[in-house]
């Protein structure tokens, strides 16, 4: 416990003094804080929030009781004031909530949190740095921890959760070094069985895409936590292409520059160990119907589900295209590059010798397909571009792969709320003041592509 007196500084060194030398039997009793700590408490009520607690008297007025908390791995702090009414003791109370897609923290978050009382006197007492586990409340909770990474789990499903454990760690291995990603800070995992408890869990369970998506994974990158559907028959593949997008992020974001989806994923899916989706028949059927995506110039993910899954396969396509030209070193320079403020096609253009449309035209070409050619240009030039006939894909199921018609597995959907205005998201109100804190990404599976798929329009 720390007790500082704000005032009356000098008053009190002279006042110890005096009272040491005239009054030596209360000296102890005239340096005891004013303020007096009887107890505290913080629980978690996940999803509706945290329950803090604090139980606290002094020789004066309470004036203000307030929480500082700090979320994951998240740099910047929160404070906010509990609620209290005026007595000898108090007793202050405050829900944290966490039900808002602003204010969201996500499960086994490591909270760390400390209480700062403030008397009338202008005596203020701070409380010791404490943690607590934002657990999910409706369940028991296990754990299994290696390498800093911990999974929590309930029900019968220990083996599964030691599988995904070994998946992230073996991904954090391979994918680190590729990405030039820092390893070694805590990653929280929280498993769910089945799509209606981990709905509960997620922060856009009233939108669309709750509606209509399974949704496999979601990595908070700021927090370092990942949330992952283990029932789900893609469970291994979502754990490394999540753990990709934390890895992604802390090599190649700024707060000046985020990664471009079509990087975010086709790196994400570069590190997917178990892809759920046959890219190469995604990538021909789009080449054979002439619907290749601008992607690099894409801000968004499509709407359209198949789509999000030529995007996916493209973004992996070129992702595997640029490793093959310049090798690991040059991803990992070119993120380096972009973290540190330079845009992408200067970035590109240092390491690979050209810029977005000259590497999705060189793509492009290793394919097989024609080039891209930009609106601008091709307003000017109306020419048909013709393409190669090849087999469209609506298909027979591939070891795995997915059909398009029976499409319960189409991986895919980045949602990202900071960038979300007006978009089937709810309106987000900001209790917590840092909307960069909620940069996630979202890995889903389609229920049906006739459906229509979330997706931000700003
Ligand atoms: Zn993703």
């Amino acid at each position: 416990m720390t007790y500082i007196k704000k005032h009356k500084f000098l008053t009190l060194i002279l006042l110890s003094i005096l009272s040491n030398v005239i009054l030596p039997f209360n000296s102890i009793e005239a340096i005891e804080p004013p303020i007096k700590i009887i107890e505290t408490s913080a629980v978690s009520q996940f999803p509706a929030g945290i329950l803090f607690k604090v139980k606290a008297t002094s020789n004066s007025e309470i004036e203000s009781v307030a929480v500082r908390l700090k979320i994951g791995l998240v740099k910047t702090g929160i404070y906010e004031y509990l609620t209290f009414d005026t007595a000898d003791i108090v007793e202050a109370e405050l829900l944290w909530k966490t039900n808002t897609l602003a204010g969201y923290i996500p499960p086994e978050t490591i909270i760390h949190y400390t209480f700062e009382i403030q008397d009338a006197e202008q005596n203020i007492f701070t409380t010791e740095p404490q943690e607590l586990i934002y657990q999910d409340a409706r369940f028991e909770w296990d754990r299994i921890s290696q390498n800093r990474v911990t999974v929590a789990f309930h029900g019968p499903i220990k083996s599964r959760a030691e599988a995904i454990l070994q998946v992230i760690i073996d991904t954090l291995q391979t994918m680190g070094p590729i990405l030039g990603a820092k390893t070694d800070q805590p990653i929280r995992v929280a498993l769910y069985n089945n799509q209606k408890e981990m709905l509960e869990a997620l922060p856009i369970k009233s939108s669309a895409v709750g509606r209509e998506l399974v949704t496999e994974g979601m990595a908070f990158n700021e927090e370092g936590t990942l949330v992952i559907l283990a029932g789900g028959s893609l469970a291994l593949g979502t754990a490394s292409h999540e753990v990709t997008h934390i890895l992604n992020h802390r090599a190649g974001h700024s707060i000046f520059r985020r990664i471009p989806s079509w990087l975010h994923e086709g790196l994400a899916e570069y590190g997917n160990i178990e892809p759920g989706w046959s890219y190469s028949h995604a990538l021909e059927f789009a080449i054979g119907t002439n619907r290749l995506l601008p992607h690099l110039f894409m801000q968004t993910l499509p709407g359209d589900p198949e789509d999000i899954i030529i995007f996916y396969g493209q973004s992996r396509s070129t992702v595997e295209y640029m490793i093959s030209l310049k090798g690991h070193e040059g991803m990992s320079e070119l993120l380096k590059l972009h973290q540190d403020g330079t845009n992408m096609d200067e970035a590109l253009t240092q390491i690979y010798g050209m810029d977005r449309l000259g590497l999705m035209n060189s793509w492009r070409a290793a394919l097989g397909a024609a080039p891209y050619i930009p609106p601008n240009i091709a307003e000017s030039k109306p020419t048909a571009v013709t393409y190669p006939t090849v087999e469209a894909f609506t298909l027979t199921p591939k070891p795995g792969g997915i059909t398009v018609s029976d499409s319960d597995n189409i991986d895919a959907e980045e949602i990202n709320p900071v960038a979300t205005n007006g978009s089937c998201n709810s309106p987000m109100s900001s209790n917590r003041g840092d909307l960069g804190i909620f940069s996630m990404l979202l890995f889903v599976t389609a229920l049906s592509v006739r459906k229509s798929i979330c997706k931000s329009k700003n």
